[in-house]
């Protein structure tokens, strides 16, 4: 009878640990499904991706955010996008965090909405509709109609 353990003997005939095997063989579900989908392209650049070079991603960065937990698992915060371009966003300084903020107005490529966009989401506003109704509408997070309605991004407008 061998004194090793179940976990030790699965990590020895994986060649890696079980949890990190587990880790690859869900992503590689996904990707499958993400291709199945068709909706292989990378949020940040556009480009489609690999099983190897594909991330989950984080829309808004749920890091330090006023709901981290709530961020963290919506799924209508989550999109795809190659490992490298979801670091390089995520490597932009915390002081002004990966939210919204940087998002002045229509030049910027990642966002969603134009300005007749936002006038109209002020009206809806105004006349008492919910964020999330709206956002939903618009396809963006209700988040991003809440900083519409503070006035922390598009205030130019
Ligand atoms: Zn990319």
């Amino acid at each position: 009878m061998s004194n090793k353990n179940i976990n030790q003997i699965k990590s020895e005939q994986l060649g890696m640990s079980h949890s990190t095997a587990q880790y690859r063989l869900r992503k590689s579900i996904m990707f499958m499904l993400i291709e199945k989908l068709d909706i292989n392209k990378c949020h940040r650049c556009g480009k489609s991706m690999t099983k190897d070079n594909y991330s989950i991603e984080h829309i808004e960065n749920w890091l330090h955010s006023d709901n981290p937990s709530d961020l963290f698992f919506d799924l209508d915060n989550i999109s795809f996008s190659h490992h490298k371009c979801n670091v390089s966003a995520s490597r932009r300084p915390l002081v002004e965090p990966v939210t919204m903020i940087d998002r002045k107005g229509e030049k910027h490529e990642q966002s969603k909405l134009k300005e007749n966009d936002v006038l109209r989401i002020r009206e809806l506003l105004i006349e008492g509709r919910s964020l999330r109704s709206i956002a939903k509408e618009y396809g963006v997070h209700h988040s991003l109609i809440g900083k519409i309605k503070s006035n922390k991004i598009w205030k130019h407008i």
